[in-house]
């Protein structure tokens, strides 16, 4: 028999899972629409269903645990709680549920947590003990691990990297504060930044002739790639913001490198440069040249499974 694991990123909209051997392959993997399951109840029922259906007369295969990445997750309860992106209000004991299902071990934590995971396992932090990793898409989440483990801290909540302030009364966050790094070193800050710099700008941009509202940071990027000022300029303040960031997150942790993953990371070098530069310039002393700022050596298609799959290998 071959053990194999679950692997599974319960996102607002959709649902992904995998089955994952030992070596980080992904075996089968399915997904469907978490916003079709209002109630909890119905949607571990469907989920351990589904995850029966990939296993269904593979006989040489043992599943023994199920990682699972969600929103507001909490690695030491199990639970989520209160996640304003899902419809399952309050506090949820996902993993209690899940545990009954399918009578197995079960491990919950947030997504950025599990894709730090993921890196340490199967990615580019492989050997390393000191790493942060931070996804920017939407928002900017982070994983921080320290000595070989992951930061939960007192609350299972440690390392909202991306509710550091980074500029005192600047724009308003989703969590009720201002100035949040999220709310400029994201793809949704990136796209503010253009749209704020192509009204304050004169110079000719080709993003000039995207409707506001169709503005992406996809877009951004490719004009940065073509050197188009406005582009370049706001890819540049997002990397400041960014590499103070990491800069502030750094003094506590020393890592020794800081691994960038998710929509806002495959703008690569014109990210990656700006970012790297910023360091060199404003790290305090001590860490100069200490850290190395890397792409995620996990593909993004499957990234999602292959952290929560780590996080449950990691345990067993
Ligand atoms: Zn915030």
């Amino acid at each position: 028999m071959k053990k194999v694991v679950a692997g599974v990123d319960i996102g607002g909209t959709n649902t992904v899972f995998g089955i994952v051997d030992t070596e980080g392959k992904v075996l089968a993997d399915g997904h469907f629409k978490t916003t079709d399951y209002p109630d909890v109840k119905d949607f571990v029922k469907a989920l351990g269903a589904n995850v029966k259906k990939l296993l269904a007369g593979k006989k040489d295969l043992e599943l023994v645990g199920i990682g699972i990445g969600a929103p507001d997750a909490n690695y030491h309860r199990g639970t989520i709680e209160h996640a304003p992106n899902l419809l399952w209000k309050g506090i949820v004991p996902l993993g209690d549920l899940v545990k009954k299902e399918l009578n197995i071990k079960v491990a919950i934590t947030n997504d950025a947590n599990a894709a730090a995971m993921g890196e340490m396992v199967f990615g580019g932090a492989k050997g390393m003990k000191d790493f942060i990793v931070l996804t920017l898409g939407t928002g900017l989440g982070s994983g921080i691990v320290v000595d070989g483990k992951l930061v939960y801290g007192h609350t299972g909540f440690a390392g909202e990297v991306g509710h550091l302030c980074v500029v005192p009364g600047g724009r308003e966050c989703g969590c009720g504060r201002k100035g949040c790094l999220e709310t400029y070193a994201s793809a949704t800050g990136l796209v503010k930044t253009a749209s704020l710099m192509i009204s304050e700008m004169r110079a000719d941009s080709p993003l000039r002739d995207i409707p506001p509202s169709k503005l992406t940071s996809k877009a951004i990027a490719d004009a940065a790639a073509k050197g188009d000022p406005i582009a370049v300029k706001a890819m540049e303040y997002t990397a400041e913001k960014l590499g103070l960031g990491i800069i502030n997150s750094i003094v506590y942790t020393s890592p020794e490198a800081i691994f960038l993953f998710g929509g806002l990371a495959n703008a690569g070098e014109l990210l990656f440069k700006p970012v790297r530069e910023y360091l060199k310039k404003n790290n305090y002393v001590l860490f100069k040249n200490t850290v190395k700022i890397l792409p995620s050596g996990i593909s993004e298609s499957n990234g999602a499974v292959l952290g929560s799959a780590a996080l449950i290998l990691n345990e067993l």
